[in-house]
């Protein structure tokens, strides 16, 4: 979705919501995918509920805000997590873990293959193995779930990035129709690297793109985005955080391909849908 064809797009989302309203006769639309990106301040944590509604849950935010995302998904009628995945143990991603496998019933969670001493990390585990809750450690591509026009795949380079934990981020692509929304954890240029030489382009396009590591300037390479071409950016950080996130050489990055750019510390949750040939949203981004 470029610039030029947002008004477009927003008077076809809302001449839609009308037809609907008034219950005329309008062609069926499509099945709806929806992408939330939460608001978790300076953290990570991105809903994807799919046209058949299954749930798949990217990490959940510091410990402070387990709750916070637990509300979030009761207020959209969320009692069940068909994926969980945490994309790599640190605890601005992993903090609010335990507060959501208490309240939900999860059925799946998926770990990068890194070992990591934390006391949190440590928490977590044990959780996981104490309550039997079925657990894969992601060391190659994996495709966790189909639908019709649909494909959920964990992408791993099978790289050793030794202690560089964010570039251990287990990173996520969603194809929904003609449109991809790539899921990059704290992933940074090494791994953006990994992914291209691992990695056809077209597994990597996406329409919509999650930054990795909160808009940092070490994530989100230009040969990077020459790779995915996303016409939609997403930032996930906190309003005045001390990293200074998002760095803003990745905004000018970004400006100069005219990409539109949703940020949580300017704007809250944002929502974004697709009908499997677009992607529309009711809110504007932040460079409209
Ligand atoms: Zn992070």
């Amino acid at each position: 979705m470029r610039k030029n064809s947002l008004p477009a797009l927003l008077s076809t989302t809302l001449f839609l919501c009308l037809l609907l309203i008034s219950g005329c006769s309008a062609p069926e639309p499509s099945p709806l995918l929806s992408v939330h990106m939460i608001d978790v301040a300076q953290g990570d944590s991105q809903l994807i509920i799919t046209p058949q509604q299954s749930v798949i849950l990217i990490d959940a935010g510091d410990s402070l805000q387990g709750d916070r995302i637990a509300a979030y998904l009761t207020r959209h009628d969320i009692n069940q997590i068909d994926h969980f995945i945490l994309t790599h143990p640190h605890g601005d991603h992993i903090g609010g873990v335990h507060t959501i496998l208490e309240q939900f019933h999860v059925s799946k969670v998926y770990l990068p293959p890194v070992v990591h001493i934390s006391q949190l990390y440590e928490k977590t585990l044990d959780y996981l193995s104490t309550h039997k809750i079925p657990t894969t450690i992601v060391r190659d591509a994996s495709s966790i779930l189909k639908e019709d026009h649909l494909e959920v795949n964990i992408l791993s380079s099978g790289q050793d990035f030794q202690r560089h934990l964010n570039n251990w981020s287990l990173v996520t692509h969603v194809s929904y129709g003609s449109q991809g929304f790539l899921f990059m954890g704290d992933a940074e240029i090494e791994a953006e690297e990994a992914l291209m030489s691992s990695f056809h382009s077209t597994q990597l396009k996406a329409s919509v793109l999650k930054a990795g590591h909160h808009g940092s300037s070490t994530s989100t390479s230009e040969p990077f985005l020459d790779v995915v071409m996303p016409d939609i950016v997403l930032i996930s950080c906190g309003e005045d955080n001390p990293y200074f996130h998002p760095h803003p050489e990745l905004i000018k990055r970004l400006e100069n391909r005219q990409v539109w750019i949703y940020r949580t510390d300017l704007q809250g949750s944002i929502v974004l849908h697709s009908d499997g040939s677009r992607v529309f949203s009711h809110q504007p981004p932040v460079n409209q």
